[in-house]
């Protein structure tokens, strides 16, 4: 691990002799010790071993530094194998309950799946699957077609194509349409997005020139204009949609359809790179603000690129929709393959997407239908866990909170919602709970303020109130 075995045979030569080293347990007698059972059996033997050796290391590490230390006994040894294995493998995904309150919370997977769409997924994962056979003639068949037809479909669009995030949607569009030619974007939208997606970044990588007009805070139509007699030979003019921050007081920029109108009348292709992808109207759900994907396509965008994981609701993937002359380009683009779909989300997004055909997204789509449920009833479900957790000894109150869409998207925009308050002595002591929460068999993730460690049950799905009310009782025993 640490060291080539050369060296290690070195360094013990010269100074294993004045230490405790030759004392060490021998790494076979320890990788085969019975208390190491219940890792041999989930790692498989060979990995076992080689973090005994890497134990053994680090303890002759410490030995050869300070020579008049004890060698630690196999027993402890064993015990640093363990803690080795928690830190080298235990770092799995697992299921969360996601207290915070932010629906589309980037570090836990942004959206979570609906049913329709989880089940879809276990129909298939352990069979084999007709992704890319057509049934009707036993010939192959085009990979994704029913995802890019309900994507047209719904965005009103002429085609559809999707890869595997909106990053790879924004770097490949641009390297289409774009490659060796300046692209016009106001100084107001050269953002980051996070996760390290810069504009200015992405479109240098897909050999686009970028040429930035207007200001931070004002970009008028003229501005595109003196852009576009500058640079006769310009691709595109981008819009970025600034999802994760929000400008306000002396700001401006020009309508979608005057830039359309523009971007027609000298021949260059309007791009908008959107972010979220709404299809239904978010304002319905209290999140004024999020441009839905149709209303783009409406203004005569020519391309817009979303995400599939944002407010869309399914799984990851990036999608390009708009006109056929540019759709039809960028499914041909030699990178396509290394940004394909893969299978397990393909199906989860065609099931998340026939929720939205058959109009039922906003019950089936957890994302949309947590946006929309009412206080009364998260207030009653916050009542019966004060009332248990009450009687569990908990200091707990129901408190009203703000839930938020989070993902980037709606900076600034909450929504009421109702969760609980526990009370802790201290600030430090509301570190130790929140910790204790996220160690739990069934981890939740809550969050600290003046008030106490608040949960809030809007992002929680109901059948998991049992579990949270479990959690929060354990670390209350532990605090
Ligand atoms: C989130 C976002 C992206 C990146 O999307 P991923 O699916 O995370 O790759 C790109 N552009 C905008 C405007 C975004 O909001």
């Amino acid at each position: 691990m640490s060291k080539g075995p050369e060296e290690a045979i070195i360094t013990g030569i010269s100074r294993e002799s004045c230490s405790n080293v030759s004392e060490l347990p021998r790494v076979d007698r320890v990788a085969l010790r019975a208390d190491l059972s219940e890792l041999r059996q989930n790692l498989g033997q060979a990995a076992l071993t080689s973090l005994v050796r890497a134990a053994i290391d680090r303890a002759r590490d410490d030995l050869l530094k300070d020579p008049a230390k004890p060698a630690p006994s196999a027993d402890v040894v064993a015990d640093m194998v363990r803690s080795l294995a928690t830190e080298a493998f235990a770092p799995r995904a697992r299921r969360v309950i996601n207290a915070t309150g932010v629906l589309l919370h980037t570090n836990l997977g942004r959206a979570p799946l609906s049913q329709r769409a989880s089940a879809a997924v276990s129909a298939t994962m352990e069979g084999y699957c007709s992704i890319e056979l057509d049934l009707a003639t036993g010939k192959r068949g085009k990979r994704g077609a029913f995802m890019e037809a309900a994507l047209s479909q719904l965005t009103g669009s002429e085609s559809a194509v999707v890869v595997n995030n909106c990053a790879a949607a924004v770097l490949l569009l641009l390297a289409t349409v774009a490659r060796g030619r300046p692209v016009i974007v106001s100084r107001g939208e050269l953002v980051e997005i996070g996760g390290g997606f810069r504009v200015p970044d992405v479109m240098a990588e897909s050999g686009a020139k970028l040429v930035e007009v207007g200001t931070t805070n004002k970009t008028r139509v003229a501005d595109y204009e003196r852009a576009l007699d500058a640079h006769p030979d310009t691709a595109a003019i981008l819009r970025v949609h600034p999802g994760n921050f929000r400008q306000i007081g002396f700001v401006e920029r020009p309508a979608l359809a005057d830039l359309a109108a523009l971007a027609k009348a000298r021949n260059v292709s309007l791009l908008k790179d959107l972010g979220g992808g709404a299809l239904v109207e978010l304002a319905d759900a209290g999140f004024p603000g999020e441009p839905m994907v149709e209303s783009a396509i409406r203004a005569g965008v020519n391309a817009v690129t979303f995400s599939t994981d944002k407010v869309l609701g399914g799984p990851q993937g990036g999608a390009i929709v708009g006109d056929e002359a540019i759709v039809g380009r960028v499914r041909k683009h030699p990178l396509i393959r290394a940004f394909r779909l893969g299978r397990l989300p393909m199906v989860a997004l065609e099931a998340t997407l026939e929720s939205y055909l058959a109009g039922s997204a906003w019950s089936d789509v957890p994302t949309l239908a947590m946006a929309r449920v009412d206080l009364a009833s998260l207030r009653t479900r916050a009542e019966a866990l004060v009332r248990a957790l009450s009687a569990r000894g908990v200091t707990v109150r129901v408190a009203e909170t703000q839930a938020e869409m989070g993902g980037g998207s709606l900076a600034g925009r909450s929504i009421p919602s109702i969760g609980v308050v526990v009370s802790v002595a201290d600030h430090d002591s509301a570190g130790a709970f929140v910790a204790h929460l996220r160690e739990h068999r069934l981890p939740v993730i809550g969050r600290v303020d003046p008030s106490g460690v608040v949960l809030d049950l809007r992002t929680v799905a109901p059948r998991d109130d049992e579990g949270l009310g479990d959690a929060v009782t354990l670390s209350w025993q532990r605090v």
